[in-house]
């Protein structure tokens, strides 16, 4: 079953750069997907369309196969059903130590205290940063910072989690680790969606790649489909 499915969509921003130029794009549950292309090509744009801080100009975004609404409400839910994780963590993380960060969304949505305080446990030691609770996001390095915006993310119990260029900027091994961490949520059920600019790592990770250019889909298909002419 796809639980993203993007339909002829077409967004142009305010200035008139036209980013997204009819795309069709699905996601089946359980899948760990790929969107490869250069700086420049739609990728944020057509990731802020899934949990629908952006609304397309025409076509339309399908969530479990119904048409995502714009309304206050149906925002709020398809917020915490599709997590995005932001290239730059500094854009996430905002408050003074790890452990409100974390806190921040959950409580965002109306959990007690208790049941934050718990997801918080809960997402720091998925993401193995446990301990960190109480130190200051700004004073990590950038994988740790990465897996902190991670967590804040998992700790609203989404069901997909996108993350744009989730290892920029890290060594390898930063990279590494962020790469093993989301496989093993793939493993677990989460649905994963990615971007990359990065030819070289993504046969690595994905089952599924979409191949976007200038604000469209150039090719689509399994690493070895896509890669393989
Ligand atoms: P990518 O994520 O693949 O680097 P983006 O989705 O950020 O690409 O950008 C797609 C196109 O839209 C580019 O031409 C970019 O310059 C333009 N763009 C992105 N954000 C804005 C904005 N806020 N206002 C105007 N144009 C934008
Ligand atoms: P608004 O749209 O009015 O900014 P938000 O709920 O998005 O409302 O944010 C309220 C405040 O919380 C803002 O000052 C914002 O900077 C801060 N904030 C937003 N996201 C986070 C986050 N992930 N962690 C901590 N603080 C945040």
């Amino acid at each position: 079953m796809n639980i993203i499915e993007a339909k002829n969509i077409v967004y142009e921003y305010p200035d008139g750069t036209e980013a997204l130029k009819h795309i069709d794009f699905k996601v089946e549950k359980g899948d760990i997907v790929a969107l490869l292309g250069p700086n420049g090509a739609g990728k944020s744009t057509l990731f802020l369309h899934f949990n629908g801080i952006l609304e397309p100009a025409s076509g339309e975004i399908l969530i479990d196969n119904k048409r995502l609404k714009y309304d206050r409400k149906s925002l709020l839910k398809v917020r915490q059903k599709i997590g995005i994780v932001f290239q730059n963590p500094d854009d996430q993380l905002f408050a003074p130590t790890v452990e409100e960060d974390v806190a921040f969304g959950p409580l965002n949505i109306g959990l007690s205290q208790e049941e934050a305080k718990k997801r918080v446990e809960d997402s720091l030691k998925k993401v193995g940063m446990e301990g960190f609770e109480k130190k200051p996001p700004h004073h990590l390095s950038g994988g740790q910072k990465k897996r902190i915006a991670i967590a804040g993310i998992l700790a609203m119990g989404p069901e997909v989690m996108i993350l744009d260029e989730p290892t920029s900027g890290l060594d390898p091994k930063g990279a590494s680790k962020i790469l093993k961490l989301l496989y093993k949520l793939n493993d677990e059920g989460m649905t994963i969606i990615i971007s990359t600019h990065d030819v070289d790592l993504v046969p690595i990770y994905a089952k599924k790649i979409n191949v976007i250019n200038k604000g469209k889909i150039i090719k689509e298909g399994t690493p070895h489909e896509v890669f393989d002419d």
